[in-house]
């Protein structure tokens, strides 16, 4: 059992049509990823705010996060026992 474990990477870029920073992108993998191979692609986007979509380079990302597993998980596994 690993607790912590990196689910993976978001990435968030500026809408190039409303000027808002509500494009997200997803980078999924298990593993500890260096930033700059994250931003190193393009990816396909969504704008939460206006509707645009269309590809973006990751370089062009103004935040990279990683999420991990929700700690719910780990305060679970007592009760079986
Ligand atoms: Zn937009």
């Amino acid at each position: 059992m690993k607790t912590g474990k990196i689910r993976g990477y978001v990435l968030i870029f500026r809408c190039i049509k409303s000027g808002n920073n509500e494009v997200c992108a997803d980078y999924p993998t298990e593993h500890i990823i260096p930033e700059e191979r994250i931003r190193d692609r393009i990816y396909q986007v969504r704008c939460n705010s206006c509707g645009w979509n269309g590809d973006v380079c990751g370089l062009s990302a103004v935040c990279v996060s990683h999420t991990q597993e929700p700690k719910a998980r780990a305060a679970g596994q007592g009760l079986g026992l």
